[in-house]
């Protein structure tokens, strides 16, 4: 059977280290644990990559936060609207803004630690050279 390829976005997605792709970059491998979410290993356990760096690197993934964010509430307006458009519910944009909002700000809050987790992880993947066998 052949070995199943762990991709870097994979890698990415799942929490593991940008150069061996086997350690966890967080230290709970629960995004909800309130205490622990963003928490992280100075190093990776695998192959010993530097997770801190420098004072203020991970302020960059707030960048990544952003763009999620964005992608997250586009997301909402296009599900809302496709359910208008196939007559699930009745959604207009200008006279459903608060739907438009509750609907966003419960996912965001739902979300908050998955984003937050997934930021950081891609800002580390971004800076990150992959480490060639
Ligand atoms: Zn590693």
């Amino acid at each position: 059977m052949a070995k199943k390829r762990n991709t870097g976005v994979g890698a990415m997605m799942r929490g593991q280290c940008p150069r061996c792709r086997e350690g966890k970059i967080f230290v709970s491998a629960r995004a909800y644990r309130w205490d622990k979410i963003t928490a992280m290993p100075d190093a990776c356990p695998v192959c010993g990559e530097d997770f801190l760096r420098e004072p203020g690197f991970y302020f960059g993934a707030a960048y990544v936060s952003y763009a999620l964010t964005v992608a997250l509430w586009v997301s909402v307006f296009v599900a809302l609207t496709c359910l208008n458009w196939w007559g699930l519910m009745a959604f207009s944009f200008f006279e459903d803004v608060g739907l438009f909002l509750t609907t966003g700000i419960v996912l965001l809050i739902f979300l908050l630690p998955m984003i937050a987790r997934l930021s950081r992880s891609m800002w580390l993947h971004m800076m990150t050279r992959r480490h060639r066998k």
